[in-house]
């Protein structure tokens, strides 16, 4: 073979190579590349420059930026140079109208709070236009700070699913069935009854997941607890409920014979697989052995938790026992916001020092369970929690170009330890851009802060003696 002949065999060779690779791009709706994408898979991969290609609703390959550009061509891309790309953040527990409550009152216990401010005002304002411009102000919110994913429990759960869908986010729904007269139901039937009508109407939906929340034990007897969790395993959805928050809740369940509230829900059969238990600080090595022998899931809540002095769960032994627990924010009222990137700093400082052992809730730890733990708690992590191909995709992008982040050595460290939800530039669920540098897409944010202030008057003029 002559020089020139080998030459051109050898551009011939390249040229075929070129027209392979082309024909077997597959076309997908958004490539994000150029990432440090931490995926939180089962082997805890960090991938820099990492890819990750989108077709529809769902994740199709998470792998360095080359092979993904040379299997996949996005009809939209993403260059995400010097950012982290990981999965969108789960808030396992919220009252998303709450937001409106911001600020209201504040430097009280749990029982002071409840009862002299959260409760009267709630009824005086709660109704479905205020619960639908306190969603949109709280979905706003947390599309701008990562979170993908978020369980609630609150009043008119209808109109919350309206406006999750409307905004783009996921949520886990949950009506409240509460024992005393409330906005959208007069008796814990007419809520039990409203819960049903709520998850029969949104029952497959793509984005919600409907579930009953019986509020908590002290806020409902034993009759109603029951028939809440009738109805949440009849229906094949979640039960959300608040849980051993504080240490006079005991009380209630010696009351009605039981030593702790774990051990008296367990002796109404209430404990099992789908039940999503926000709180449980109150509880001894029993409660613990039997939430995770029934498979219920924990939220924790460390921000609400100290604010209220509510106290300090015992999230290391939770770890240690396996049990699935992911973090929330709880409402607004009592954090006072929805960024879940506070949620991961607070809960790795607060057990730190809780157990005088720095490495009890890692930083590693605390993204995880912000991700796949939480999915784990709301028995979605088949569906999300981590980037791996099959899944769907809710994913974000965080910005680490700013002073406080600078330098880095570990994205995990930075990530809990000195990022803010503003850091994040870019919300993606179920395959769809919600916010894309900073600009949230789905809601008209000026209106949405407008329509809060306005309602804040409200709120004012209802509390006001
Ligand atoms: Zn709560």
């Amino acid at each position: 073979m002559t020089m020139k002949s080998a030459a051109v065999s050898a551009w011939l060779f390249t040229l075929s190579a070129v027209v392979v690779m082309a024909q077997a791009q597959r076309d997908v709706s958004l490539v994000i590349t150029n990432g440090i994408v931490v995926t939180v898979d089962g082997g805890n991969r960090i991938l820099n420059p990492g890819a990750v290609a989108i077709d529809g609703s769902d994740i199709v390959a998470v792998d360095t930026t080359d092979n993904v550009r040379r299997q996949f061509r996005g009809r939209q891309t993403i260059d995400a140079a010097g950012q982290v790309v990981m999965p969108g953040l789960v808030n396992t527990h919220t009252h998303a109208p709450m937001v409106l409550y911001r600020g209201l009152a504040d430097d009280l216990a749990l029982d002071e709070w409840l009862t002299k401010y959260i409760f009267p005002a709630e009824a005086k304002t709660v109704s479905p236009e205020f619960v639908r411009a306190g969603t949109r102000l709280a979905a706003l919110e947390m599309i701008e700070s990562g979170t993908t994913t978020y369980a609630d429990m609150y009043y008119f759960e209808e109109e919350i699913a309206k406006e999750t869908k409307a905004a783009g986010l996921r949520g886990v729904l949950g009506q409240t069935v509460i024992q005393f007269p409330v906005a959208d139901a007069k008796t814990p039937a007419e809520g039990l009854a409203r819960a049903e009508r709520f998850i029969l109407a949104f029952k497959n939906d793509p984005l919600i997941t409907p579930a009953v929340a019986p509020h908590a034990i002290y806020t409902n007897d034993s009759a109603t607890l029951k028939a809440a969790r009738e109805m949440s395993t009849r229906l094949g959805v979640p039960t959300i409920i608040h849980v051993a928050e504080t240490q006079s809740e005991a009380i209630t369940a010696k009351e009605r014979g039981s030593a702790t509230v774990i051990s008296y829900l367990d002796s109404l059969g209430f404990l099992g697989p789908g039940v999503v238990a926000a709180h449980a600080v109150w509880v001894n090595d029993s409660d613990m052995a039997l939430l995770k022998s029934r498979g219920v899931g924990v939220s924790h809540n460390p921000e609400s938790n100290m604010k209220l002095a509510s106290g300090i769960a015992p999230v290391k032994a939770y770890l240690a026992a396996n049990v699935a627990i992911g973090l929330g924010t709880d409402g607004a009222a009592s954090n006072n916001d929805l960024d879940m990137f506070g949620a991961m700093r607070a809960a790795s400082f607060l057990q730190k020092v809780a157990t005088s052992d720095p490495t009890a809730v890692s930083a590693k730890t605390a993204v995880q369970m912000a991700t796949i733990g939480g999915a784990r708690a709301l028995g979605m992590d088949k569906q999300i929690g981590s980037l791996e191909p099959g899944k769907r995709a809710d994913v974000i992008i965080v910005s680490m170009s700013a002073a406080r982040q600078t330098p880095m050595y570990d994205p995990l460290s930075h990530l809990v330890y000195v990022t803010r939800g503003d850091d994040v530039q870019t919300t993606i669920v179920n395959g769809k851009v919600l916010m894309r540098d900073r600009k949230v897409l789905t809601l008209d944010r000026a209106a949405v802060l407008r329509d809060a202030k306005t309602w804040a008057g409200t709120v004012s003029a209802a509390v006001a003696r």
